[in-house]
């Protein structure tokens, strides 16, 4: 089998187009998804008619990456599946249930985000870099942590998601510079508004804002545009740029006045 690569929320959005640029560059693809079996078989078939030779494999395993339990037998089967994984992007993500002004923000959805974006991409990548040690190598594995924009930039209706995200960019450091002396190579990608289901639900307010020049390239950003992004690095053309920082945001974070 090919070098095979487990994408967290591999079933939709982002995670659907990073699986789908892996797929066409030659890697097979673990699709995790959480709930949605349908999207994830989407996936696996759009992966299947993507794939560059007949070596390639594509799995789906249903798992909460949040929960200790499901991270574990996650990881298990996707060993089982593969032999040896080669790599892992952490882009499983959820934005708050309802936007709330800084000052409403309620425990709930803290724990809630801060569980899914924050304490399962981290804890899942201890876990499966212990296991690199035990059975191989952490020499050639790469992993990416997919943050946001917004890791940086200020939403006061949603702090929550950025507090979690910035959290994560830090994971992302701390994991580079902990794995780098063993040979891994870590990376933050780091997206700005793309259209997805995450960005469905305030399209029209973001389409005003991209109309009113918030993203100097004037567009959405798409799941292709992640996906390409994330393909370069497993082809292993940024090899001396561990912890690096990508972003893919048309230039929305560049500070302007
Ligand atoms: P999306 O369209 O809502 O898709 C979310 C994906 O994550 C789905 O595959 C979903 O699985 C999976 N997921 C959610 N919770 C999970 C859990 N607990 N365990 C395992 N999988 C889980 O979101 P998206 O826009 O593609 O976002 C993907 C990542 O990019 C997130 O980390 C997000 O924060 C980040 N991001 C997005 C944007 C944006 O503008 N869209 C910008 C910056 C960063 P099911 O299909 O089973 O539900």
């Amino acid at each position: 089998m090919s070098k095979t690569i487990l994408v967290t929320g591999g079933s939709r959005g982002i995670g659907r187009g990073i699986s789908l640029e892996l797929a066409a560059t030659g890697y097979s693809v673990i699709i995790n998804y959480a709930g949605n079996k349908e999207a994830a078989l989407e996936t696996k078939e759009l992966c299947q008619k993507a794939a560059l030779n007949e070596q390639q494999e594509f799995f789906i395993i249903q798992a909460d990456i949040s929960d200790e339990d499901q991270q574990d037998r996650l990881i298990n089967e996707a060993f089982l599946c593969t032999g040896s994984l080669d790599g892992l992007v952490n882009n499983a993500g959820v934005a708050p249930k309802e936007r709330k002004e800084l000052l409403e923000m309620s425990t709930v959805s803290f724990d809630r985000l801060m569980h899914i974006n924050l304490r399962g991409p981290f804890f899942l990548t201890q876990k499966i870099t212990n296991r690199w040690k035990e059975t191989s190598s952490l020499k050639g594995k790469i992993i990416v942590f997919i943050t946001s924009v917004s890791g940086t930039m200020v939403s006061i209706n949603r702090g929550e998601y950025c507090m979690s995200k910035a959290g994560l960019g830090m994971a992302a450091s701390l994991f580079a510079t902990r794995l780098a002396p063993e040979g891994a190579l870590v990376y933050e990608v780091r997206p700005g508004i793309i259209k997805t289901d995450m960005t469905s639900a305030v399209e029209s307010k973001y389409d005003n804002l991209l109309e009113e020049g918030i993203v100097p390239q004037m567009r959405w950003g798409t799941p292709e545009d992640i996906g390409k992004t994330v393909s370069t690095l497993f082809q292993g053309s940024l090899p001396f740029s561990s912890g690096t920082v990508i972003s893919v945001d048309g230039g929305l974070a560049i500070p302007r006045l």
